[in-house]
């Protein structure tokens, strides 16, 4: 597998992921840290614009009942409801 096929991979997995979020919210999170691992093994980091939609602790797949997002300072923080992890972002 290429790096850019494995990009593609992990965008897709992704995507997947944040489909089957609501109904199968367990496969999400077993589909997401498969994406980190491929992600991981072609020492490259997950797409911006998803890194943002999952916890990075327990990969639970966000949605407005399981975060909380506050903007303070021009920081973003999400607090996962499931973990009580924040994860800042700069905006
Ligand atoms: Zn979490």
């Amino acid at each position: 597998m290429s790096k850019a096929q494995a990009n593609q991979e992990v965008a897709k997995i992704i995507e997947r992921a944040i489909n089957i979020s609501k109904p199968k919210p367990e496969l999400s999170k077993k589909l997401i840290k498969k994406a980190k691992r491929i992600a991981m093994h072609h020492h490259m980091k997950i797409p911006e614009e998803y890194k943002n939609t999952f916890c990075k602790k327990c990969f639970t797949i966000f949605n407005s009942k399981n975060s909380k997002i506050r903007i303070k300072n021009k920081l973003k923080t999400i607090t996962c409801l499931s973990c009580n992890f924040k994860q800042r972002k700069r905006l």
